[in-house]
């Protein structure tokens, strides 16, 4: 792809000469590219800051196990028994492998997660949980917002400028945080022929995020945007930075099923199986699937850790509203505590609220709108009154949704 205008290589990165990244001789044998010697730079200046010693190393012992990473994982996120499963394993092994003594001569591979599921079905919210639990940077990017460079949009370098604000510009800190790609299938090849004209958003930041994916010495601008010669870059080796990417993947069950018929079909005509297999085709997704979706086989690559999350059903979405730490009932209970007064919720409530979010498709988003709604004139009048104690049942809630108009703002929607 490269050409090399002086025939030079850098002996670090293995990058070929160009007008963008000038490889230098450096002294008689040793050739490096500009982006690596910045490294070097950056990382002599924090290395004579702080003490030698790893703090990888120091914490080994301290990162938890998959069965414990699970259990916090259970506390915040309802169900998903599968994805919590396999990001459990892959955070735990991803810490293993950062931790693991520079000598050993097995090399583990950097295993980055991509959650395929509907949305709102608590993609980000399994994210957030994990980089609360281990204490380090994390970011969420929404890859709709990147473009190739020299088009309008933000420069993929630019989510790591993000997960570098988030720890004060700490270089050493933030090379071992987790980013979130939020709708990675929206920078899917429109075309499955890549042929077709050039595709801004689509391939060419898929091209783009594979640097990041792969793990390089990737130059970051300190505050995001696009990249100026004149602005001091911060070098961030991208090798032990965990990515998890999520998206809906809307219409992959097509493609799903295709691949799937055509086994059921070559085994016999089984209608129950087939049955079965189409309530919740992107159980049975695999890389394959992500390929015909648009998303470039090198890519796929790197994402090695390919999971779904189910749609949330009744029962799910039931739980959501009071079991989770944070749930959304609890909130509001605490809110009106700091009033001094007990809010209550009978069960024919909950179940209305949650037969709402069904009947307006609002999933579980739409339980916070819902319960807002609900709950905004008591909010208002409580702390004026003198009540002690408040409870909403099935018939304040119809009032309030019918008050409101909610059915027609949903559906408007
Ligand atoms: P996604 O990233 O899959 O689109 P989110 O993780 O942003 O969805 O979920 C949106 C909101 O819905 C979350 O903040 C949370 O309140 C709620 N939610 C979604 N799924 C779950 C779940 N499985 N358990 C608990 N809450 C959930």
């Amino acid at each position: 792809m490269a050409n090399n205008r002086s025939g030079l290589r850098c002996m670090m990165c293995g990058t070929h000469d160009s007008a963008a990244n000038p490889v230098i001789k450096v002294l008689e044998g040793l050739n490096l590219c500009t982006d690596c010697i910045t490294y070097i730079d950056n990382a002599r200046d924090s290395q004579l800051k702080k003490p030698a010693k790893s703090k990888a190393k120091e914490s080994a012992h301290e990162i938890p196990k998959p069965k414990e990473i699970k259990d916090f994982l259970d506390k915040y996120v309802i169900g998903q028994e599968e994805a919590k499963k396999y990001l459990s394993v892959a955070v735990y092994n991803h810490y293993k492998r950062i931790n693991q003594a520079e000598d050993d001569d097995v090399d583990i591979e950097k295993s980055n997660i991509i959650l395929v599921g509907p949305t709102g079905t608590g993609k980000t919210l399994l994210a957030k949980t994990i980089a609360r639990l281990l204490d380090v940077p994390f970011t969420i990017v929404d890859a709709t917002v990147l473009t190739e460079a020299g088009y309008v949009g933000e420069d993929i370098e630019s989510l790591l400028t993000r997960l570098l604000q988030t720890c004060d510009y700490d270089v050493e800190k933030a090379e071992r945080g987790i980013v979130f790609i939020d709708e990675i299938d929206k920078i899917a090849r429109k075309s499955d022929n890549p042929s077709i004209t050039r595709d801004v958003s689509g391939e060419g930041v898929q091209q783009g995020l594979l640097k990041l994916l792969e793990g390089s010495v990737v130059l970051v601008p300190p505050n995001g945007g696009r990249k100026h010669p004149e602005q001091k870059m911060i070098a961030v080796n991208t090798k032990n930075i965990l990515f998890i990417c999520g998206g809906a993947f809307d219409g992959i069950e097509r493609k799903i099923a295709s691949r799937l018929n055509t086994h059921v079909v070559g085994y016999g005509h089984d209608e129950s199986t087939r049955k079965k297999k189409r309530e919740n085709l992107m159980k049975y997704v695999l890389p394959m699937d992500l390929k015909s979706f648009g998303l470039i086989p090198e890519i796929i690559g790197r994402l090695p850790i390919l999971t779904s999350l189910d749609p949330l059903d009744r029962d799910a979405l039931r739980r959501i509203l009071t079991e989770p730490k944070n749930s959304i009932i609890g909130q509001y209970k605490k809110l009106f505590e700091l009033d001094g007064v007990k809010l209550e919720f009978t069960e024919d409530a909950l179940d209305l609220i949650v037969d709402k979010a069904i009947e307006y498709k609002l999933g579980a988003r739409g339980l916070r709108s819902i319960v807002e709604t609900i709950m905004v004139d008591s909010m208002f009048e409580i702390p004026s009154k003198k009540e002690k104690e408040f409870k909403v049942d099935a018939k304040y809630v119809n009032e309030q949704l019918e008050r409101a108009h909610f059915v027609k703002t949903a559906i408007d929607d």
